[in-house]
């Protein structure tokens, strides 16, 4: 009896240290379905010029609906895609979702805008990443300068030069290169004059306590005169309150974008706000 209140406990124990990478397996192998089983989607975010309202782009960010599990958040399975690699297959999926909406935004007449759409640092990485992203914007009959997309710093860092040649490349095309996240990795600034970056999105945990720490005050206005002194678009990320929009716009930042404006939202409903407020976000979803 002993014996087997033993092994009960070892494997109540192994179960514990266990079940974190159980659920990641799970979650991984679930993954591997999602896309053929239409689990994954497309949301869109604007991003807009605060001194007009009008909305120079609108962001895709991906979301799995887990038929058990519910929506995961990218945060957790687009760091496991990036490991296993099916990030290849998400990320091109995206892009073609993503470059779809656009065409048909432009199509129904909407004011023109940039779609972005997020890559990541493997996809980066991938040798066919021009040709997909050609292909799928001929396919489409999606003009290039409608395309931005984000990467992180992290991205920039691994192989440098592959990274600026594959960058420039892009840009050459006419497609917008979107550094994301700025000021949360560990590039140096000279980074800044190696790639071709068309925006810098200021982090939002520099935006978050704006309004009460004089440090991130400090810190988005360097942000905002380094943009202006290169020429490169500045915009803030995660506004959420009109009192950030309004500092902001003191501090000379005027493109943003956060839940003050939109949260990401599903296509239909994305058309809608585009089609409401004839492509004007002017006030709180
Ligand atoms: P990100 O590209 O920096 O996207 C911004 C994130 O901030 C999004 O989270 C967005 O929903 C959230 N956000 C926007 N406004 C606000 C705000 O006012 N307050 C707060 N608290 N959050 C706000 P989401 O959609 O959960 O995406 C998280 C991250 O996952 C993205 O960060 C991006 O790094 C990654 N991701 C999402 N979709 C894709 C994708 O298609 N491909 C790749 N490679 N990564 C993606
Ligand atoms: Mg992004
Ligand atoms: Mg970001
Ligand atoms: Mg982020």
């Amino acid at each position: 009896q002993a014996k087997e209140l033993g092994r009960n406990d070892y494997q109540h124990y192994a179960q514990a240290l266990n079940s974190q990478s159980t659920q990641r397996l799970a979650l991984e192998n679930s993954l591997y379905q999602a896309l053929e089983r239409r689990e994954l989607l497309v949301y869109y975010q604007p991003q807009l010029d605060s001194t007009t309202g009008e909305i120079t782009h609108m962001e895709a960010l991906v979301r799995w609906q887990h038929p058990q599990l519910g929506f995961i958040s990218p945060e957790v399975f687009i760091p496991l895609a990036e490991q296993n690699g099916l990030i290849i297959q998400i990320g091109k999926w995206v892009l073609q979702t993503a470059c779809t909406q656009a065409k048909a935004w432009q199509v129904m007449g909407m004011p023109p805008m940039t779609i972005a759409v997020n890559l990541s640092p493997r996809q980066l990485k991938h040798r066919q990443l021009l040709q997909t992203i050609k292909h799928t914007l001929t396919e489409i009959g999606l003009e290039p300068h409608y395309l931005e997309l984000e990467i992180t710093e992290s991205a920039t860092l691994q192989d440098v030069d592959s990274t600026r040649s594959i960058l420039t490349d892009l840009q050459s095309m006419g497609i917008s290169i979107a550094l994301d996240d700025f000021g949360t990795g560990y590039s140096s600034l000279s980074y800044l004059k190696q790639f071709p970056f068309h925006s810098l999105k200021i982090d939002q945990s520099f935006v978050r306590d704006l309004l009460t720490n004089h440090q991130d005050v400090a810190i988005v206005e360097a942000l905002l005169a380094l943009g202006r002194g290169l020429n490169i678009r500045v915009i803030a990320e995660g506004v959420e309150t009109v009192e950030l929009k309004n500092l902001l716009e003191t501090l000379g930042c005027y493109y943003m974008q956060g839940y003050y404006f939109s949260r990401p939202l599903p296509s239909e409903e994305a058309t809608k706000v585009l089609m409401l407020k004839g492509s004007k976000v002017g006030s709180r979803e």
